[in-house]
């Protein structure tokens, strides 16, 4: 027998895609939440900066909200990777979970980025606990103390200006990019110091950071590195539905998240705008939101004009 189709399927549960199911489960709608489990917050040992969950660890975070969503009959929630999305001739999505298959009338597709670490050795041992990717994360932890900021190019000065607002101890390392003259001077004035210099490795004991030690031999002691390196999505599913970049290299979107491609919404940091936990799920709020007042009209509208549905809305097990 064909399986009904469904209203929603969220694809990935991080922040985003948890919030857009408990609005969309209270909206009475069929969802299934499929993830694959590689949060970007793996090596994170605390949430900060989520009202109500400030220093929470990620994985409480994500045990009490499928709590709060085991309330929803209407919800479901599945581990398991989404190999491929694709809209179908009757203008519902047909999305792969492996061999199986399931239909659905929109998609949202939350499934966020992943950071790429600066090649230095060692660097593993050390992050998520003194080297962070993000100060409005991680930088009230270490305020005042010395800290090393590690960007090249266009982003070390943007990067180290950010820094200063958490501590005026400040080391810019570049390992062996060369900076501007005027980049230099800039930051001479803020009193940010300046390594150019290749890094051998961080040295440290039990994930703390004390100290970036250089190929020439010189040492910087340090209590923690913030790096700046790109990070990519975590699935192409939005791009092979047709999706469009925004300038951030993020999937554009408008208004309550939804993308070019009728019927797919986006939410949390693949949009990459502010990539804090609590944006992420207002904006998987926000998807849910234009998700269910799109489905709400389209099934008036249908009714109103006496039309066949092509598929079918709401909760039937209750
Ligand atoms: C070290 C570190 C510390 C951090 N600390 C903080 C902090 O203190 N405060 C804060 O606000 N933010 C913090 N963040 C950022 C925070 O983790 C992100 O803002 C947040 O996780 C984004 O939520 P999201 O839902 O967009 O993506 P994610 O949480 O990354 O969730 C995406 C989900 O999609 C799933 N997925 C991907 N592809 C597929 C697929 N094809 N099929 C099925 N599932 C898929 C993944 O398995 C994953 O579970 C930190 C990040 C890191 C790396």
């Amino acid at each position: 027998m064909p399986e009904r189709t469904l209203d929603v399927v969220v694809i990935g549960a991080g922040p985003a895609g948890l919030s857009a199911a408990l609005i969309l489960g209270r909206a009475c709608r069929n969802v299934l939440v499929c993830d694959r489990d590689t949060p970007r917050s793996w090596a994170s040992k605390a949430v900060h900066g989520f009202l109500t969950r400030d220093g929470i660890k990620p994985t409480q975070f994500r045990e009490i909200a499928r709590r709060e969503l085991s309330r929803y009959h209407n919800v479901k929630m599945l581990t398991v990777e989404v190999t491929r999305a694709r809209k179908i001739a009757d203008g519902t999505f047909e999305i792969a979970l492996g061999m199986r298959r399931v239909k659905c009338r929109k998609v949202l597709i939350a499934t966020g980025v992943m950071d790429r670490l600066p090649r230095i050795a060692g660097i593993e041992r050390f992050y998520g606990t003194s080297v962070f990717h993000c100060p409005y994360c991680d930088g009230w932890e270490v305020r005042g103390k010395p800290v090393a900021v590690y960007a090249k190019g266009e982003s070390a000065v943007e990067m180290a200006r950010a820094m200063t607002a958490w501590t005026r101890d400040i080391a810019l390392c570049t390992n062996g990019s060369k900076l501007s003259k005027t980049d230099l001077l800039k930051l001479r004035r803020n009193d940010i110091q300046v390594c150019e210099q290749p890094i051998r490795h961080l040295a440290g004991t039990g994930g703390r950071l004390e100290a970036i030690e250089f190929e020439d031999g010189s040492s910087l002691p340090r209590a923690a590195l913030f790096f700046d390196t790109r990070c990519s999505g975590q699935s192409q599913l939005a791009e092979s539905l047709g999706c469009r970049f925004n300038r951030r290299g993020g999937i554009r979107c408008g208004r309550y998240e939804a993308t070019d491609v009728p019927g797919v919404f986006v939410a949390g940091n693949i949009i990459k705008d502010v990539q804090l936990s609590i944006v992420a799920a207002a904006e998987g709020a926000r998807a849910a939101f234009g998700i269910n007042r799109s489905l709400s009209r389209e099934d008036f509208d249908r009714r109103s004009t006496g039309r066949r549905r092509i598929s079918h809305p709401a909760v039937t097990d209750a």
